[in-house]
């Protein structure tokens, strides 16, 4: 499995820091945001490491972290929803494994801002 030492979230894979758990599979951890924008905020992450969906060359990757928003979805019964991946510092990435947002529980406005 490709980690990176120094990222947070290869640690939160790895367990080494917690975190409140949704759902983890060979594939995929999902876990509760630390700081929720929404009553319900899960990171679906993969246990591969890569920076960023730009950079994601493997698109195994990107497929199987969209069917951890799907399982997220289904585990919590969450029917309306909102998948957020931040691309860039300027797009709001802070943490830079790839990770989707799983947003619910309130009314969700569009534009994001
Ligand atoms: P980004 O801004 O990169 O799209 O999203 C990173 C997310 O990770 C943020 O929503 C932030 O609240 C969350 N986060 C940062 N550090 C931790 C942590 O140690 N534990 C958990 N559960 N979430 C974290
Ligand atoms: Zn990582």
């Amino acid at each position: 499995m490709t980690t990176d030492l120094d990222c947070l979230f290869c640690k939160i894979n790895a367990g080494e820091i917690p975190a409140k758990m949704v759902l983890q599979t060979d594939k995929i951890t999902a876990f509760l945001d630390i700081n929720p924008q929404a009553p319900t905020h899960v990171l679906v992450i993969h246990k591969v490491h890569t920076a960023s969906l730009s950079e994601t060359e493997d698109p195994q990757v990107l497929l199987e972290v969209m069917q951890g928003v799907q399982a997220v979805a289904k585990k919590l019964s969450l029917t309306d929803y909102r998948v957020a991946i931040n691309n860039g510092a300027s797009a709001g990435q802070t943490v830079f494994h790839l990770h989707a947002h799983v947003l619910a529980g309130r009314k969700l406005e569009w534009p994001p801002g």
